[in-house]
């Protein structure tokens, strides 16, 4: 199977909502982590779809790429899930250096908070990147449901009737 940025994405932030969603039982709405970077960047940004575009990779689209200076930007609301979101970005690098674009580096932008983060991947992150693949597909192969986590990011979580009703 393919691991895409979601699985990334999710990996970081709840095991049993990467197996939810790898089983196909996905329950997103609009105020999802991973779509609500998408509707702030087309709100607040108006002008990035002239001045970036969008690169689709095997398991990745990356909305908003600098071609000219080889650099992902990536939009996102809130910093409750930094470790996320710099985890997505890395991987958006690591699929690049795969597809043979060296040195790329990401923004990590948050345009509510006016805060940003510079993204770079290094040898070591592309070790810990194999790892998660690795990591990922173990989870989702298991028959059972990992169990709740339980957690503040559970109520921001498009899965919380499902997993607590
Ligand atoms: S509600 Fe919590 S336990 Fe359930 S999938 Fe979401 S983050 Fe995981």
């Amino acid at each position: 199977m393919t691991i895409t940025a979601t699985h990334i994405n999710y990996y970081h932030i709840c095991h049993r909502k990467l197996w939810l969603f790898a089983h196909g039982i996905n329950m997103e709405h609009t105020s999802d982590t991973v779509t609500e970077g998408k509707l702030i960047g087309e709100n607040t940004y108006t002008d990035r779809a002239a001045k970036y575009t969008e690169l689709q990779l095997e398991g990745v689209k990356i909305d908003y790429y600098d071609a000219k200076n080889k650099v992902v930007h990536e939009i996102k609301k809130s910093d409750k899930m930094e470790a996320a979101h710099e985890a997505q970005v890395k991987y958006y690098l690591y699929k690049l250096k795969q597809y043979g674009i060296d040195g790329a580096t990401g923004v990590l932008e948050y345009p509510t908070l006016r805060h940003t983060s510079q993204i770079v991947l290094t040898n070591e992150d592309i070790e810990v990147i194999q790892q998660w693949e690795t990591d990922i597909l173990s989870i989702i192969i298991r028959e059972d449901m990992p169990p709740v986590i339980n957690k503040p990011v559970c109520k921001r979580c498009s899965y919380y009737e499902f997993c607590y009703c």
